[in-house]
């Protein structure tokens, strides 16, 4: 089977930014609004809280802080004619991801953030406002309905599992009290991969509708002092598309296998924040590790210098794969030949964790 041929712009990392609408709570308050988007410069600025005005020795701390991202999307106010809808995201974003896939190629698109900044909507949703993960699904089926290859077949798998404290739990299992973890495995012929990981198959999207829905009850919660349902866990949704076309003229076959891998990483506030302590505070710890190492990984994808090492030369940068589990079980959806997007979730209000999310993404450019 011949390789695929290397994408242009191998490594390739997309960067987009995405600022929510208040929540009640925000807006009964009467919070004030720190973001600002320019549509025509895509420039992200976090402006400094005007309420602290009064307070000098504070006010030093805090600065207007402009970035500049591959996209910007303004969800903050309906009103505005700038405003980002679930289905602007996935037409302009999302929707390039499964055109790779089809082409054979893996992905990756990431949702980082702040817990309560809009991970989940952006790549769940909700039954009235689907997000990424069931827009891509929709549509794959589509395709292949309505403009299926000649003499091909497709297949597709669907698997959703969760990283959570460092160990990887299948979400399309029923959840019993003790919880079994799956070790990670790694083989010549299948790469890193997770043993006994339910790979479901699907044949249409209401098959996907049903799996996704175990799967978020499944999802491990629990509650802190930060936020009720907030989410300490990376849950990974997989779409595998298998596509196997027969040539009419010889007895060829062509097979290629494409990884689509949808994440909603764990909230990615300081573990003080929270006033964890104990377990919650371990937890915290282990998760910045997996959001850590992750940041590392894609801002050394990101580094332009890893390509142009030609030759036999090692390239400058290191990618520290293994230093955590959910970059050793991704590394084959990032790099290399696949395409990996991150889009960072910003709260309209918050302006150090705002920060810490767009330096984080920042470094992905
Ligand atoms: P996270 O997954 O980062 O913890 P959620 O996706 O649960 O955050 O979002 C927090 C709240 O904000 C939810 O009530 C969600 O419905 C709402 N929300 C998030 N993003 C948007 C958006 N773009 N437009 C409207 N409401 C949003």
């Amino acid at each position: 089977l011949a390789p695929l041929p290397m994408l242009d712009d191998p490594g390739n990392v997309k960067v987009v930014v995405r600022c929510r609408a208040f929540v009640r709570r925000e807006r009964e308050k009467g919070t004030q609004c720190l973001i600002r988007m320019d549509p025509a410069t895509e420039k992200t600025t976090l402006l400094a809280p005007s309420d602290l005005d009064s307070n000098s020795s504070l006010r030093r701390a805090y600065e207007d802080k402009e970035f500049t991202f591959d996209k910007s999307y303004w969800s903050h106010d309906m009103e505005d004619p700038h405003y980002a809808h679930q289905e602007d995201v996935y037409r302009s974003f999302g929707e390039e991801f499964l055109d790779h896939n089809f082409a054979g190629y893996h992905t990756c698109i990431f949702a980082y953030g702040q817990t309560g900044s809009g991970k989940s909507y952006t790549m769940m949703g909700t039954p009235e406002q689907p997000g990424l993960i069931p827009r891509t699904c929709e549509e794959l089926f589509d395709r292949i309905r309505d403009e299926p290859t000649p003499n091909t077949s497709y297949h597709v798998q669907v698997s959703y599992f969760e990283v959570y404290n460092e160990h990887v739990r299948d979400l399309l299992v029923p959840r019993t009290n003790h919880s079994i973890y799956l070790k990670i495995r790694e083989s010549q012929k299948d790469g890193v991969y997770v043993q006994g990981l339910t790979e479901a198959e699907v044949k249409s999207y209401a098959d996907v509708e049903r799996l996704m829905k175990i799967g978020d009850m499944s999802r491990t919660t629990a509650s802190t002092k930060m936020n009720d349902s907030s989410s300490r866990s990376h849950a990974v949704f997989t779409i595998r598309l298998k596509q196997i076309t027969h040539s009419l003229l010889s007895d060829e076959t062509i097979e290629r296998t494409a990884r689509m891998r949808l994440v909603d990483l764990a909230g990615s506030e300081r573990a003080k924040s929270t006033e964890a302590t104990g377990q919650r505070l371990k937890e915290g710890g282990q998760i910045n590790k997996s959001l850590t190492t992750l940041g590392r990984v894609i801002a050394a994808l990101a580094d332009p210098s890893r390509h142009n090492a030609k030759g036999g030369r090692r390239p400058r940068t290191v990618v520290p794969y293994r230093d955590s589990v959910l970059t050793w079980l991704l590394r084959d959806s990032l790099g290399g030949n696949s395409k990996t997007a991150m889009v960072a979730c910003i709260a309209p209000a918050d302006y150090e964790e705002t920060l810490s999310t767009l330096r984080y993404a920042d470094q992905a450019k």
